[in-house]
């Protein structure tokens, strides 16, 4: 078994962090946070003192922080020097695309493999070990990444070289975004014409509007009775996180020179949302702007 360095146990991390551990793989963690920390020393990781002290020696290392500026900040500022020649870097937090390519290169340059593996699932899937994950970087470095990613999630992709998880990560989550305020907006016209909303769900989730906005996480509350909808929009995929993610297809779009009017405009009320106080609720709850 892997002797594995965590960078970041919140969240997310924390429940990855356990499920390496119970894969009886010795994890070694690290985060600013002390209840993080005592969280996963509860369930089996052994807690380090540094990022550094965690990396040094490690046959791998995993981070999983909050921006592309940690990130940047971890790698740049120890775990490339502490990392050994044959350890795999992953980095499963959700970034911008540039940082995710520089670092990957940066890594290459000195002669490190790395790959950039963001997730998809929530803290649910991190705990239960059911994320999927879109993994960016050289075949070489994926296929080492692989068995351990497999003791986090249920599906490991890779999407091409440096950057190219994060490139799949946010363009998915563009298109989640767009659909559920779709989604969204049509329950609340189909309310206004008097439409019932379980009729209109019967009608539209088997026919041409049907996306997984709509049947599996749908926006009003008795369709589909596992959805945020159904317990005053709690829990699921906070609305702060929905928008984290637009911003950085915005961000990649300018820089790609793409044009995405609908991932702007759900940007837009994304950013309303949570001008309003609501980014802590489920993103679905973007229905209650939508009704005004
Ligand atoms: P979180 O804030 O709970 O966890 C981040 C952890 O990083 C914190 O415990 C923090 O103390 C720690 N940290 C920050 N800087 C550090 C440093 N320099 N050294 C060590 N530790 C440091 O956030 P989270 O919800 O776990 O999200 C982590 C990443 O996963 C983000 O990039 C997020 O966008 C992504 N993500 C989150 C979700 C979700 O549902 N929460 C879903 C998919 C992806």
């Amino acid at each position: 078994m892997a002797s594995i360095a965590f960078i970041g146990v919140g969240n997310m991390g924390g429940g990855m962090a356990l499920n390496l551990a119970k894969a009886g793989h010795d994890v070694r963690a690290f985060d600013l946070s002390a209840d993080a920390l005592a969280r996963v020393a509860a369930g089996g990781c052994t807690v380090a003192t540094s990022a550094i002290e965690a990396a040094t020696g490690a046959d791998a290392i995993v981070t999983m922080l909050p921006a592309g500026s940690h990130v940047r900040a971890a790698y740049e500022g120890g775990l490339f020097d502490a990392a050994g020649p044959d350890a795999i870097l992953i980095d499963c937090s959700t970034i911008d695309v540039a940082t995710a390519k520089s670092l990957g290169e940066a890594a290459a340059a000195r002669g490190l493999a790395m790959v950039d593996a963001p997730v998809s699932g929530g803290t649910a899937a991190a705990d239960g070990g059911t994320l999927t994950f879109m993994v960016g970087g050289p075949a070489d470095a994926f296929e080492r990444a692989r068995p351990i990613l497999e003791k986090m999630g249920k599906a490991v992709i890779h999407a091409g070289g440096a950057g190219m998880g994060q490139a799949a990560k946010i363009c998915n989550n563009m298109i989640l975004g767009a659909t559920m305020i779709a989604t969204a907006e049509a329950f609340v016209l189909a309310e206004k014409l008097g439409l019932d909303a379980q009729t209109f769900f019967d009608i539209s989730s088997k026919a041409s509007g049907q996306s997984w906005s709509m049947t599996s996480y749908c926006p009003v509350p008795g369709p589909v009775p596992t959805s945020p909808a159904n317990r005053d929009y709690q829990g699921g995929f906070a609305a702060a996180l929905m928008l984290k993610d637009l911003k950085l297809a915005m961000a990649a779009a300018q820089g790609a020179g793409a044009s995405v009017p609908m991932g702007a405009d759900a940007a837009s009320l994304y950013q309303l949302m949570v001008n309003n106080g609501g980014g802590n609720s489920d993103f679905s709850a973007i229905i209650r702007l939508l009704r005004g």
